[in-house]
């Protein structure tokens, strides 16, 4: 293989557009609580009812990339990055040591070129992506290049009708079939990897909702740590009573799966 065919096969040359890249703490799932670099990409078809980052589900035309660096703060930068300009970016957003970096969104597997290519340039840095889990062809192209997947396993009846973006190359499910089809592709591809699931519920949801989730997991990948995120009241979306999760977390036991309740550390700690 040639210089430039290695180049484009470890997506080096391609592009994403980044919504913003600044240090926090993770607030969710198996690594809640670390230090981490979150690189924030623009795109999503979904429309998740309690979204917390709406703001990056259409792609602007010009997209601009607030890259928030730890010796002079946020910058305006051009949004359509290459993973070495990322990489630069992610170096200038730690204070010092190297975090693990997160991708996250919107959805990054739009991109999975650039998250292919950006897991090439970050040295030693563990890297984590974030995903909805409704793209399996982009996430087969990736989960060999990432450290970590974070899963979300969402009620089809919490989102409404999806968005593709213009010149997505991968189909969106949009009814409870073909969410129930790509679960079961994602969950393979999950399987036996450090990953983890989560289940997002909300104060007007039934946790009996989540059983065929649960089946899956217990059928596929039941070794996956499944982390209960009750919902942070957004969008007139209530938060689940404490009855309510601890229903939940006993359809997980009743099928001998790992879980915990780990509500969004980043809003408890009132940090982006
Ligand atoms: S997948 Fe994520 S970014 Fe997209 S609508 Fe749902 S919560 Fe928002």
């Amino acid at each position: 293989m040639g210089a430039l065919q290695s180049s484009r096969a470890l997506g080096l040359s391609a592009r994403a557009p980044v919504l913003e890249v600044f240090s926090s703490l993770q607030g969710e799932g198996r690594y809640a609580g670390e230090p981490q670099v979150f690189v924030r990409l623009w795109g999503c078809p979904l429309r998740c009812r309690w979204c917390d980052t709406p703001g990056s589900w259409r792609l602007p035309d010009e997209p601009r990339a607030r890259v928030v660096r730890a010796l002079d703060g946020p910058r305006r930068e051009d949004g359509w990055a290459s993973p070495f300009q990322v990489a630069t970016w992610i170096a200038a957003a730690e204070r010092g040591a190297a975090r693990t970096v997160s991708v996250t969104g919107g959805e990054p597997l739009l991109w999975p070129g650039f998250v292919r290519g950006l897991r090439a340039l970050v040295g030693p840095r563990r890297v984590h992506l974030e995903t909805a889990g409704a793209h399996p062809e982009a996430l087969a192209e990736v989960v060999e290049h990432v450290d970590h997947l974070s899963l979300d396993l969402k009620l089809p009846a919490d989102m409404d009708a999806p968005e593709p973006l213009a010149g997505s190359a991968e189909s969106v499910p949009t009814s409870a079939t073909e969410w129930a089809e790509v679960r079961a592709r994602v969950l393979e591809l999950a399987r036996g990897r450090d990953a983890c699931g989560k289940l997002i519920l909300a104060g007007d949801r039934a946790p009996r909702e989540f059983r065929a989730i649960l089946d899956d997991v217990a059928a596929i990948a039941p070794e996956l740590p499944l982390f209960v995120q009750p919902v942070t009241p957004m969008n007139g979306v209530p938060a689940p009573t404490n009855e309510a999760l601890d229903e939940l977390c006993e359809l997980a036991l009743e099928r001998r799966l790992s879980v915990r309740v780990v509500p969004q550390l980043h809003r408890t700690l009132g940090i982006p």
